[in-house]
């Protein structure tokens, strides 16, 4: 899942979905870290921890890429919407960094008075990363005495294991387990040490309440009802942990302004995959290139007709909403602001809402013109034959990237084991997200052999 945001961008290489470690989620991002090993091993080995020259090579992995956006013609109440929608944006900034790590916030502030070369060079790749590991050299920590990066996230009550969580959901009611493994709750200790569920509408209540005033006074300023709309139920939601009404609002937005904004991807509980980290893309929609891409949202029911799988894991009828949106980045936090950035994504990620509704693909076409100019075509340079080069153009890039988007919207979503309604995510766990976005390549490939033999494509 991914760029765009701030101006300055950095665009590693190549992208396909997937944040790195995690990319197009379920939503995927579609991220990718096409690393040179060999600089990944040097800085991996650079132990105990990378000087001023080491940290700065590090974070000149990502080249700094002005990333652009038309907001001409967009009337007065629009951009006065998008103000209030970039000032909401930076509220998930201080959240993600808390979800991924209790000690993040407290390293940054520490940080951000250290006026030294090294305490500059450090604050750089900090906020790169939104935290204290280098997420294009496997997670390897760049400062004094800070741990290897909880795959536990900051979800889970500190101290306890995995093991631990899982006997405590075994014990669970029903009710109280789908509320444990919600994508909204982290788990935590009560006054006398037994594990409690907390929704994020508690435990981020101040943000949260910030964050859901200003999608309001952004919903005062717009004049499209669907955006309005959205922006109304999107509040709702982070103040009651009930997102799937305002998820449907979402897919149904057909605006000049495109925001997806709350807790989506999942990548940070590398446990469970379950719960979602926050987020915000605030982009506008390119009209042109979406229309370009319309056709193929009728194409999904018939692909998922034909995948090759046991009939038993078919959906006869997949969700009525497929939109793709064509949009370019205007500003992006949290989640969708660190490590390498994303180039697209699918969302919502909830199965449920998901087998009911569909899901949306949104492809930020500015990142990805950048992460062509400025990752493929030099790969290419360098790694294909010189009469190949000029083969390598962008809409084929592009059009890989909508496939895999797509992809994730097919396949198995709920299934049945041993007579137990779950989902691939709640059975594979901490490989789910790897294996959907492996799922999404290949299917991938498989689709776009099928469209050109078809000749749809
Ligand atoms: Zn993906």
């Amino acid at each position: 899942m991914f760029v765009p945001r701030r101006g300055l961008q950095r665009i590693p290489s190549l992208a396909t979905c997937m944040t790195p470690a995690g990319g197009v989620k379920r939503g995927r991002p579609m991220r990718s870290a096409l690393l040179s090993s060999v600089l990944t091993a040097a800085l991996a080995s650079a132990a105990p921890l990378p000087g001023v020259l080491e940290l700065k090579a590090a974070a000149d992995q990502l080249v700094p890429t002005p990333i652009t956006a038309d907001l001409g013609g967009m009337p007065a109440s629009e951009r006065k919407a998008l103000a209030r929608l970039l000032q909401a944006a930076r509220v998930m900034d201080p959240l993600f960094l808390r979800q991924s790590w209790a000690g993040s916030e407290a390293w940054l502030v520490k940080l951000a008075r250290d006026t030294t070369p090294l305490g500059q060079a450090r604050l750089r790749l900090f906020l790169l990363n939104q935290g204290p590991w280098d997420r294009l050299a496997h997670y390897a920590p760049f400062l004094p005495g800070v741990p290897p990066k909880p795959a536990s996230g900051n979800f889970y009550p500190a101290g306890a294991t995995k093991e631990d969580v899982s006997r405590w959901l075994s014990t669970l009611s029903p009710e109280e387990r789908a509320r444990a493994s919600s994508f909204f709750t982290t788990i935590r200790r009560g006054p006398n040490g037994a594990f409690t569920i907390v929704p994020y509408s508690l435990e981020y209540q101040g943000e949260l309440a910030r964050a859901a005033g200003l999608l309001r006074e952004a919903a005062g300023s717009t004049e499209q009802p669907a955006l309005r709309s959205f922006l109304e139920k999107r509040a709702a939601a982070l103040l009651n942990d009930d997102y799937a009404e305002s998820d449907v609002a979402w897919m149904q937005l057909d605006t000049s302004i495109d925001p997806t904004f709350g807790p989506y991807e999942t990548y940070e509980d590398e446990w469970f995959n379950q719960k979602a980290a926050f987020e915000a893309f605030i982009t506008v929609v390119d009209a042109k290139e979406t229309e370009k891409l319309k056709r193929f949202s009728s194409q999904l029911q018939a692909l998922e007709n034909a995948l090759p799988m046991e009939d038993r894991y078919r959906n006869p009828k997949i969700g009525a909403l497929a939109p793709i949106r064509v949009v370019n980045s205007v500003f992006a936090a949290g989640d969708a602001n660190r490590g390498v950035q994303t180039a697209a994504y699918n969302l919502p990620n909830d199965e449920r809402t998901v087998a009911a509704h569909g899901s949306k693909r949104v492809l930020l076409r500015n990142m990805d013109l950048a992460k062509f100019e400025k990752t493929l075509v030099p790969i290419a340079k360098i790694a294909i034959a010189p009469d190949l080069v000029r083969s390598v153009q962008f809409d084929p890039f592009f059009t890989q990237i909508l496939m895999h988007e797509l992809m994730h919207g097919i396949g198995p979503q709920r299934i049945v084991v041993n007579g137990r309604e779950s989902t691939p995510r709640a059975e594979l766990q901490e490989v789910s997200s790897t294996i959907e976005e492996c799922k999404a390549d290949v299917v991938g490939i498989w689709a776009m052999q099928r469209l050109v033999s078809q000749g749809q494509l």
